[in-house]
């Protein structure tokens, strides 16, 4: 006891020494904050896919509600070194440069939709890859409309884009390539090809999510792996079919009787307005319940819920998510987080879940 005591006695002797010092020379300050740097910037990019790897990164999990812990919208799907970002939602970038993987390597955006949460963090996409050093204009594949889209963002941000070549010169930021040029995608039918190239296949899915019409999913194929991202869509046994053995069915998910009950809530305490959007979005969502259905109809080894309804704060709302989907579902099944990652080596049967920290 008495030992305890005398380091404990010890430590808050060293401690109030400490801040003493921190007080009285401000050197010691920079000197720890030049510390914080060092290790803040030190250390290689995030390597998000080894070469012949197919790899999801869950870069926002959560939707136009305002949630601390989850960005909006935004999956990032690597095949090798290759970057292809699936919707870009509120802070998409700013996960990204959080988690130090090179922006300027995104080859391309795929928007699944026009809805805002899906769009909402393109301006930064498209701002933060170019300062990052790309230097050719970046595709963004979407349904009909995203010309409008993208034409928006590009002539928003174009007084800006102005005054950073002025600041800090052509050279280091090219002028024409800061650009977003949209290619709109568009079928008649279930699928279509938007593009084949390096080893991946990638092809849209056609689903169902009115009034915001075309939605779109994306399947990903690569080194004999496959990922597929449903994008927002009520239960749809067409997506199921699209996405026949895949590997990994990333999946939006709404939890009807919990929304049900922010609903009530909202209502007896008054705020109507918020109110009536929890009776209106379960009609164009897909239950947890029936999603785990579409992943086994689809042979999907792994079902990863994201865009998750409504806001589940802590493990008990997750469990609550889940009610029911152990029933249909027993394994194969996560809860996605904002840097969740899932990796697929290539021509195996392994999946890894981790973090890209
Ligand atoms: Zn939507
Ligand atoms: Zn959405």
């Amino acid at each position: 006891m008495r030992r305890i005591l005398l380091i404990a006695g010890a430590a808050l002797v060293v401690a109030v020494v400490g801040v003493f010092i921190a007080i009285q020379f401000p050197s010691v300050d920079v000197w720890m904050f030049r510390r914080a740097v060092h290790a803040g910037v030190s250390g290689p990019d995030a390597v998000v896919a080894k070469d012949g790897e197919l790899s999801v990164l869950m870069v926002g999990t959560g939707t136009p509600l305002p949630d601390v812990n989850r960005a909006g919208p935004s999956t990032l799907v690597a095949a090798g070194s290759h970057l292809y970002l699936v919707d870009a939602g509120i802070d998409a970038a700013r996960n990204l440069q959080l988690w130090k993987v090179p922006l300027n390597k995104i080859d391309a955006v795929l928007i699944t939709h026009l809805h805002s949460d899906h769009i909402g963090g393109l301006a930064e996409i498209r701002l933060q890859s170019w300062v990052a050093g790309r230097k050719t204009p970046l595709k963004v594949y979407g349904p009909p409309g995203i010309e409008r889209v993208v034409a928006g963002f590009n002539e928003a941000y174009a007084i800006d884009d102005g005054y950073r070549v002025k600041h800090h010169g052509a050279a280091m930021l090219p002028p024409d390539a800061v650009k977003l040029v949209a290619v709109p995608v568009a079928f008649d039918g279930k699928t279509a090809p938007v593009f084949d190239a390096l080893g991946l296949k990638v092809t849209a899915i056609r689903v169902k999510h009115e009034p915001a019409n075309p939605a779109y999913g994306y399947r990903f194929d690569y080194q004999g792996r496959a990922v597929t991202i449903s994008g927002d869509t009520i239960y749809d046994e067409d997506l199921a079919r699209a996405a026949k053995g895949t590997d990994v069915l990333v999946h939006e998910g709404l939890a009807p009787e919990l929304v049900g009950i922010m609903h009530d809530e909202l209502l007896a305490a008054g705020r109507t307005r918020p109110a009536k959007i929890m009776h209106d979005i379960p009609g164009y969502h897909t239950a947890p319940v029936d999603a785990a259905k579409i992943a086994n109809m689809a042979g999907a080894k792994l079902l990863v819920f994201t865009h998750l309804l409504p806001i589940l704060p802590n493990d008990i709302a997750v469990r609550a998510f889940l009610k029911g989907v152990s029933d249909v579902r027993p394994d194969g099944v996560k809860v996605a987080h904002d840097g969740m990652v899932v990796r697929l080596p290539g021509h195996s049967a392994d999946i890894d879940v981790g973090d890209i920290q």
